[in-house]
C-alpha cells in the first residue's frame, strides 16, 4: 500500500467513526444542532398536553386548542434559546480554535518557505491548551503536528547542512574537520577526534576540544570497532571520562576509520537515525577523499625511489622561482656515473636496488626544504631554495663524498656508485627562466662528466658566457 492509500484509507476510517453521532442533516454544525432543538421543543411541547392529562388534568381543561398552542410555543422558545447559548458558548472558542490554527498554519509557511524558524517559538507556532475537553485534545493534538513538523523540519536542514558539508571538501583533513563539527555539534559533545586509517594504522585527521590524540590511534578498543557497524560507547579516555562514543566508518566492508566523541548527551531514537545517516555518508565521502589522496600521490612521487616524480618537481621549481624575490634557489642535476655497467654486470633489478640506494643516499644529505627529484632513469634533481653559491657547492660535495663512502651490499656484491653533479644558483636579481637554469645546470654536469666523474661543478651564471669553474669533488 502506498502512503498515499493508507492515509486515504485512515481518512476514511475517521469519517467512519465521527458518523458514529447523530444522522446528519446539513453541512453546517449549527443548523444540524438547530434542527434537533427545535424539533425536540416542539415534540414536547406537543406531548406536554397528554402528559398532564395523565397526571389527572381534567381533560376538557388540558386538551384544548390555546394549551396546545402554549406548549408548542413554549418548546419552541427553549428550543431556540438552548440553540442561541449553545452557539454562544461553543461558537467563539471553535472559531478562537480555527483562527489560532490558520495563524500557526500561515507561520509555519512562512518559516519553511524562507528557512528562518526563528520566528517561530512556543508562542507563535503553538495554540494555548485552556480547556479539559475535546477542544483542548484538539489544539492538544496540533501542537503535537506542530512539533513533529517543527522537528523533521530540523532533520532536514540538518541534513542538507551535512551534505552540503561533505561536498565541499575533497582533501582529507578538511573533510574531516568539518564533519567533526558537524556531528559534534548535532549530539552536544565537548571533544572529539577524527581518526583516520591509513596503511592499518589510525592517525589523527581532526580534533576539537582538548584531547591528546596519540594514545587514541593505538587503542585496542578503537581498533577493535573498526571492522563493526555500530556507533557504541567504548572504554577509551577522552577529555576527562572514562568512555566515549566511537563511530566507526566503513566503506564497502573495509574500515576507513573512526570518530570519537566525549561527552554526548543522550540521543534521541531520531538523533541515532541521524546519526547513522550521517555515518554512512561520512563514509562515502571519506573513501572518495582518500582515493583522491592516493591518487595525487601516486601522480606526485616516483614509486621506485620516494622521490618527486618529473611532473611535481617541475612545478615544485616553477614555484620555488616565482617565490624566489627574497633568497636564492639553487639546483643540482646529479647523474650516477657508468651506470649502465652495473645493470650490465648485476641485472636491472639489483640496478634498481642501487638507484634507490643511490637516492636516498643524495636525500640524506639535503636539507628538509629541499626537494630531490627523479629527473630521468638515472638522474636526479635537487632544488634548494634559500641557497648561496657556498652552499650550494658544498651541498653537492657533500652528496658525491657520500655516495662514494656508502657502497651497497646486495647478494653479497658490493657496489659502489659515484655521482657526477652540476650545480646552477638563480640568484635574486638573474634573469633566467627555469629552463635557463636547468640547461645551466646541465651544461655544468657535462662539464662534471668530461672532467673525470664523481665531482661537482657550479655553473658560472652568466649565459652569455658559457663559462664554468670546475671544482673538483
Ligand atoms: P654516464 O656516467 O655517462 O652517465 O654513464 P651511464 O652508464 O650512467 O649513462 P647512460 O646514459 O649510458 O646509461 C644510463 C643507464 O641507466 C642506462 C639504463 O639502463 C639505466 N637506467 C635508467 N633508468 C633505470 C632504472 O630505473 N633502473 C635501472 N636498473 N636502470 C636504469
Ligand atoms: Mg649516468
Ligand atoms: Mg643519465
Amino acid at each position: 500500500m502506498t502512503a498515499h492509500a493508507a492515509l486515504a484509507s485512515r481518512g476514511a476510517s475517521v469519517r467512519a467513526k465521527a458518523r458514529r453521532g447523530l444522522p446528519r442533516a446539513s453541512r453546517a454544525v449549527f443548523v444540524d444542532l438547530a434542527m434537533w432543538m427545535v424539533g425536540l421543543g416542539v415534540v414536547v411541547g406537543a406531548v406536554f398536553p397528554l402528559l398532564t392529562v395523565v397526571l389527572g388534568v381534567p381533560v376538557d381543561a388540558a386538551l384544548t386548542v390555546r394549551i396546545f398552542v402554549a406548549t408548542v410555543f413554549a418548546g419552541l422558545l427553549v428550543g431556540g434559546v438552548n440553540w442561541w447559548l449553545a452557539r454562544r458558548v461553543i461558537g467563539p472558542r471553535l472559531r478562537t480554535l480555527s483562527g489560532g490554527m490558520q495563524q500557526v498554519a500561515a507561520t509555519l509557511r512562512h518559516a519553511s518557505e524562507t528557512g528562518d524558524w526563528s520566528g517561530c517559538d512556543d508562542g507563535t507556532c503553538l495554540l494555548p491548551v485552556d480547556s479539559d475537553d475535546e477542544l483542548g485534545d484538539g489544539a492538544r493534538a496540533f501542537n503535537a503536528l506542530v512539533g513533529a513538523l517543527a522537528d523533521s523540519h530540523r532533520v532536514e536542514s540538518a541534513i542538507r547542512d551535512l551534505f552540503q558539508t561533505l561536498s565541499s571538501h575533497l582533501e582529507v583533513d578538511r573533510l574531516a574537520a568539518a564533519s567533526l563539527d558537524w556531528v559534534a555539534g548535532q549530539v552536544h559533545a565537548t571533544a572529539g577526534a577524527f581518526l583516520v586509517c591509513r596503511d592499518d594504522e589510525l592517525c589523527r585527521a581532526a580534533a576539537c576540544g582538548t584531547i591528546d590524540d596519540a594514545p587514541l590511534c593505538v587503542a585496542p578498543e578503537l581498533q577493535a570497532m573498526l571492522r563493526t557497524e555500530t556507533t557504541r560507547r567504548v572504554a577509551v579516555a577522552l577529555a576527562g571520562s572514562e568512555s566515549a562514543w566511537a563511530v566507526p566508518l566503513t566503506f564497502a566492508e573495509q574500515p576507513l576509520g573512526v570518530i570519537v566523541l566525549a561527552d554526548t548527551r543522550p540521543v534521541s531514537p531520531e538523533g541515532e537515525r541521524l546519526l547513522d545517516l550521517f555515518r554512512r555518508a561520512v563514509a562515502v565521502s571519506l573513501h572518495n577523499a582518500l582515493t583522491h589522496e592516493r591518487s595525487q600521490q601516486l601522480a606526485q612521487w616516483d614509486p621506485l625511489t620516494g622521490c618527486a616524480n618529473r611532473r611535481s618537481g617541475m612545478a615544485n621549481l616553477e614555484e620555488a622561482l616565482a617565490a624566489r624575490s627574497r633568497a636564492e634557489v639553487g639546483v643540482l642535476m646529479i647523474d650516477l656515473d657508468h651506470f649502465k655497467r652495473v645493470n650490465d654486470a648485476f641485472g636491472h633489478l639489483v640496478g634498481d636496488q642501487v638507484l634507490s640506494h643511490a637516492a636516498r643516499t643524495i636525500a640524506g644529505c639535503l636539507r628538509s626544504t629541499d626537494t630531490l627529484v627523479r629527473y630521468g632513469g638515472e638522474e636526479f634533481l635537487a632544488i634548494l631554495p634559500g641557497t648561496s653559491a657556498r652552499d650550494l657547492i658544498g651541498a653537492a660535495r657533500r652528496i658525491t663524498l657520500a655516495l662514494e663512502h656508502s657502497p651497497i651490499t646486495i647478494d653479497q656484491n658490493t657496489i659502489r656508485v659515484t655521482v657526477s653533479v652540476g650545480a646552477a644558483l638563480h640568484t635574486t636579481t638573474g634573469e633566467q627562466d627555469v629552463e635557463g637554469l636547468l640547461r645551466d645546470a646541465d651544461r655544468a654536469l657535462y662539464a662534471a662528466k668530461s672532467g673525470g666523474r664523481n665531482r661537482a661543478v657550479l655553473a658560472v651564471p652568466e649565459p652569455a658566457h658559457h663559462h664554468h669553474s670546475t671544482a673538483p669533488a
